[in-house]
């Protein structure tokens, strides 16, 4: 039987929310859904002069500004409302195993300054954390703004992290740095609320700027000196009961049997597919090679050898990684990390085991794609983490109502 052909019931309209907060109008302001009075009211429901009194309280406090634009049509000009960029400053801080990058950004977003620092790989936060207070503090002089100025800080783990307490729970890169409270060492920079996160996830909201644009269902990898997932189904990043999904690095895989790897277990997928596992297999071979990101490079200059291991890695990936598309059906494997840096190699690799092993459907429109940032990811996404945060409409509401 077949439906007689007509035209598509138009959309239901927006159900209004009456209850819409100031808090509530500034996020549809700054996500650019509505930006003028008229639309905020026609976008909540809420009559003019409710909507009037919520801006002027929003302006007061210096986080909206109003200008006016001129018409098109060259009518009355409407007013056009904006985030006031500059109405504070948000930090980042990006802590990796051998790599800290460090960034000091507008309201929007918009990046002002950044620094990245090469640290030795091991250190503990008595150690590390004071390096990281000293580049912030830096970055905010030499740019003549103040710690009074900072809203938040966004910062990301590698491992798993108890986001309620700001602390790494459970990671096996950063030694010595479970249960140890982070934000007393950012505080004489800024006495600002910090968000911590796990570094994979950190990687997926960099990629709301991104990939999640367009889709809804994606898995971001990060592949590194470990192995990690982000994962986004149906527009929300899954945490799991105890905030420990997405460890892909210790899957178990027949490969590795027996193998040592970093958590203290054995038989983990990194250990034969981790950057760190194959950097100590080149160096007990009697390579020149310190970290993944020197394996890389050298793939990407065409050494054979260095391809063969990237893109047997992908391989390693893809084969545990298609069980999880299998049960999931996202329309996307995001890459990052330092193999993305070889990304051409490292996703033939994935792709060779990664359809095969699915379910015809779950491949069929299954994308393998890089990461939006690139290197950058880690910084943008505490970026988003932490605006999310400090300009929720809860966060603003509780902000306004401060005497
Ligand atoms: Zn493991």
């Amino acid at each position: 039987m077949s439906l007689p052909a007509s035209a598509p019931p138009p959309p239901p309209p927006t159900p209004p929310s009456p209850g819409a907060t100031a808090g509530d109008l500034l996020e549809l302001i700054r996500s650019g859904r509505a930006t003028t009075r008229g639309e905020l009211g026609r976008v909540t429901g809420l009559s003019r002069t409710a909507v009037s009194a919520r801006l002027t309280s929003l302006v007061a406090a210096g986080l909206v500004l109003e200008g006016e634009e001129e018409s098109a049509t060259g009518g009355r000009p409407a007013s056009t409302l904006v985030l006031d960029r500059d109405a504070g400053l948000v930090l980042a801080v990006a802590v990796g195993r051998s790599r800290s990058q460090m960034s000091v950004c507008a309201l929007d977003g918009t990046e002002l300054a950044s620094v990245s620092h090469d640290q030795e790989v091991g250190l503990g936060p008595d150690v590390l954390m004071p390096v990281v207070a000293g580049h912030l503090a830096r970055m905010l002089a030499d740019l003549g703004r103040a710690g009074d100025e900072v809203r938040g800080i966004g910062m990301s783990l590698a491992g798993t992290v108890d986001r309620d307490r700001g602390v790494s729970v459970d990671s096996p890169a950063l030694s010595g740095w479970d249960g140890v409270p982070l934000a007393p060492y950012l505080r004489e920079v800024a006495d600002a609320p910090l968000v911590v996160d796990n570094d994979c996830n950190v990687m997926a909201a960099s990629e709301r700027d991104g990939h999640l644009i367009d889709h809804d269902d994606v898995l971001v990898l990060k592949a590194s000196t470990g192995l990690g997932l982000g994962i986004v189904a149906g527009g929300q990043l899954v945490r799991g009961h105890r905030g420990a999904a997405g460890e892909l690095g210790h899957v178990k895989v027949p490969a590795a049997a027996g193998l040592p790897c970093r958590c203290g277990d054995t038989g983990c997928l990194e250990a034969v597919a981790g950057g760190w596992a194959l950097v100590e297999r080149l160096r007990e071979s009697g390579r020149e090679v310190h970290h993944v990101r020197d394996l890389v490079a050298q793939a990407v200059i065409g050494h054979g050898e260095a391809r063969a291991i990237v893109r047997e890695s992908g391989r390693r990936v893809g084969e545990a990684l298609a069980a999880t598309v299998t049960v999931l059906n996202p329309r996307a494997v995001v890459v990052g990390g330092d193999m993305a840096g070889a990304f051409d190699t490292f996703a033939a690799g994935l792709r060779d085991t990664l359809f095969p092993g699915t379910t015809a459907l779950a491949g069929r429109d299954l994308q393998v794609l890089p990461a939006t940032y690139g290197e950058r990811a880690g910084l943008v996404g505490c970026v988003r983490l932490v605006l999310d945060e400090v300009l929720s409409p809860r966060a603003v509401d509780a902000l306004l109502a401060r005497p």
